[in-house]
């Protein structure tokens, strides 16, 4: 697995905490030859069967930028030819031309950040799009991809269940093969944080109705919840997530990326010109056996499939209740949690209170 992180958006957003900024084609240059350099430094004979670029807003890049990266990665490692290649692209900033590149290029997943389709709400965040620009944009996606995740957002300032139900509605019409859904988190270091106090915020029973709306419309639409926050038709779950939850290593590649080789978490620097000059990973954390055990758990609860005691102990060479026994009794007598036969997994309630349950986890 292969992530690329592309720091780069045209404007920031008003929640926006990641690791993005507005930058200009020299520095942009200046940052895909240092991607490049990372990539040859960390090649290896692994095979990749996902690659993910993220931000940011990936598609600031130019096309040649774009191809220059992966051409390094497929010389770096052995890249398999059915590998899912996902790129995030924000509505306004891709057209028919870019599009029609990024498929020759061999993306064949395209991760649109629409958000809302409420020009009031899409305002208040901060976005560069309206609605119109994000109905186009997605419908346009859809000649050239047949695999377009949306994200979309809840707990917003101002939002009620009404702005919901009619971005839900819209998303039937549009009806791509995958949704991801975002609790709005007011963040330290947004521009949100600062006006904290005056944000019209939807107070927690509100957000977990909201929650509930999406949760229970999607599937109506056709779209099964195969995680906490991911909806998807059949047969189009994101595969790079799923390697996410289900403990993959995996390469970070860019500023602020995180790399995962199944024994020790790693970082690159978060700063940008800092990552350009070129700087050795941190180690952010060794995964102790403990550690494993606990992420095995509450990464792999994520998903609705949940975790396998077998699996289990074939990993650790020990019962899982005899590990979490304590807390698997608990959290089933709460009705958050299931066990049947050689799955446990969370049930709809769990799903909504997923953090609690995963906290119980960390021993
Ligand atoms: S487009 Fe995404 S990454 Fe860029 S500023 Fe907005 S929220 Fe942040």
């Amino acid at each position: 697995m292969i992530y690329i992180h592309v720091p780069f958006c045209e404007r920031k957003c008003n929640y926006c905490a990641f690791n993005s900024k507005v930058s200009g084609a020299a520095e942009k240059q200046a940052y895909v030859d240092a991607l490049i350099k990372e990539i040859n430094l960390r090649a290896d004979d692994s095979l990749v069967e996902t690659i993910y670029f993220g931000g940011g807003t990936p598609t600031t890049l130019e096309l040649a930028e774009l191809e220059k990266i992966l051409c390094a990665v497929r010389k770096a490692f052995s890249v398999d030819e059915r590998a899912e290649l996902t790129i995030e692209a924000n509505p306004g900033t891709v057209d028919g031309n870019y599009l029609y590149g990024l498929k020759s290029l061999g993306f064949n997943r395209l991760s649109l950040g629409v958000q809302s389709f409420d020009d009031g709400l899409l305002k208040t965040l901060g976005r560069i799009h309206d609605s119109r620009a994000a109905i186009e944009t997605v419908e346009h996606a859809k000649i050239f991809f047949c695999n377009v995740s949306v994200d979309l957002m809840y707990g917003l300032p101002n939002q009620t269940l009404n702005h919901l139900s009619r971005d839900l509605e819209r998303l039937k019409f549009l009806d791509v093969a995958h949704v991801s859904i975002y609790g709005l988190e007011v963040e330290e270091g947004t521009r949100f944080f600062e006006l904290k106090n005056q944000l019209p915020l939807p107070d927690e029973d509100a957000c977990a109705d909201m929650y509930e709306l999406i949760t229970e419309t999607l599937p109506t639409f056709g779209y099964r919840r195969y995680e906490v926050s991911n909806f998807a038709k059949a047969g189009f779950e994101s595969r790079h997530n799923i390697g996410y939850w289900t403990g993959k290593k995996y390469h970070g590649f860019g500023a602020g990326a995180h790399s995962f080789d199944g024994a020790l978490r790693t970082s690159n620097v978060r700063d940008v010109a800092t990552y350009i000059k070129g700087t050795e990973p941190i180690v952010e954390e060794v995964i102790t056996r403990q550690a494993a055990m606990e992420e095995f758990c509450f990464l792999g609860l994520r998903m609705t499939a949940g975790i396998s005691a077998q699996t289990f102990r074939k990993k650790f060479g020990v019962n899982i209740s005899a590990v979490f026994g304590a807390v698997i009794a608990k959290n089933h007598q709460r009705g958050l949690l299931e066990v049947d036969g050689d799955r446990i997994y969370l049930t709809t309630r769990g799903m909504a209170l997923g953090n609690e349950v995963f906290a119980d986890f960390l021993l």
